[in-house]
């Protein structure tokens, strides 16, 4: 079952063109990989998805749900900022930095959303909490600060936190690339289990190895088009 689809989305930035009729379809439970050299658009397109970039050209669908807009007649009508927002919840991201409230606990900034947004009460978004702090392997920090914890530890609560708000499907905009080196493996490996878990996910990344292991499918893009598609073992394989 397709869940998300991007079809013959078009964005320019003036008149450098970012996304050139870009269409691809995401799979329930399928992990798809973006590659490809800096600037080619991976990180407009997921930023598409997530509503923060309007198109000009296409659409995407979640669900077969438009996203922004509603058809009423004949007419696309804009939705408002509250069906946005819903819309925008069901597509988890998690940014390249990590932002996480600092003056929270751990546990406070995972349950933040769940309680204010989705209505649980603070005994269920606790418990949830700590479930998925178990999940990123931080359940011994749930009562820390975020300043606190190294950037892994950080990115790897902003995913714990981006799961709390039970997402269709998550977003990673390279999740580990404002990360020192020795931190990188942590988060992936976090990703890796969350595939192996059946979660679908886009995610943009620069780490070969990684999309290699953690995803079926692996996207390139180039000059704002996907240029070559196919399963992760076979496109990545080595001549
Ligand atoms: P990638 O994620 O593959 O590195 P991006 O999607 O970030 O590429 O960017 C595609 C192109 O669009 C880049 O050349 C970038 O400089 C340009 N771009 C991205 N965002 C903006 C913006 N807000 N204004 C102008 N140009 C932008
Ligand atoms: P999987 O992601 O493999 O389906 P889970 O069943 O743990 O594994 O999680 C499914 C979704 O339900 C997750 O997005 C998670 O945020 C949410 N979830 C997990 N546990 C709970 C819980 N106790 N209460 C509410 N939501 C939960």
């Amino acid at each position: 079952r397709k869940i998300l689809r991007a079809e013959n989305v078009t964005k320019h930035y003036g008149r450098y063109v970012a996304l050139d009729n870009v269409s691809l379809d995401v799979h329930e439970g399928e992990v798809v990989a973006i590659i490809g050299p800096s600037g080619s658009g991976k990180s407009t397109l997921i930023r598409c998805m997530h509503q923060l970039e309007s198109l000009e050209g296409g659409a995407i669908y979640l669900d077969d749900e438009l996203l922004g807009f509603r058809r009423h007649k004949n007419q696309l009508l804009a939705l408002n900022a509250k069906a946005v927002a819903r819309q925008r919840r069901e597509l988890g991201m998690v940014f390249q930095q990590f932002v996480l409230f600092p003056h929270m606990t751990v546990a406070e900034n995972i349950m933040e959303g769940p309680t204010r947004v989705l209505g649980d009460s603070v005994a269920d978004a606790r418990k949830l909490a700590e479930h998925l702090l178990e999940r990123v392997g931080l359940s011994h920090k749930m009562d820390a600060y975020p300043p606190q914890l190294s950037g892994g530890q950080q990115q790897r609560v902003a995913i714990a936190r981006a799961l709390a708000m039970r997402p269709k499907v998550l977003l990673f905009d390279e999740p580990t690339s404002a990360l020192d080196p020795e931190l990188v493996g942590e988060v992936l490996k976090v990703v890796t289990d969350l595939a192996k878990a059946g979660k679908t996910m886009v995610v943009v990344t620069h780490e070969i190895g990684f999309a290699r292991e953690a995803a079926d499918r692996v996207v390139f893009m180039e000059n704002g088009r996907i240029v070559e598609q196919g399963e992760a073992c076979s496109t990545l394989a080595d001549p």
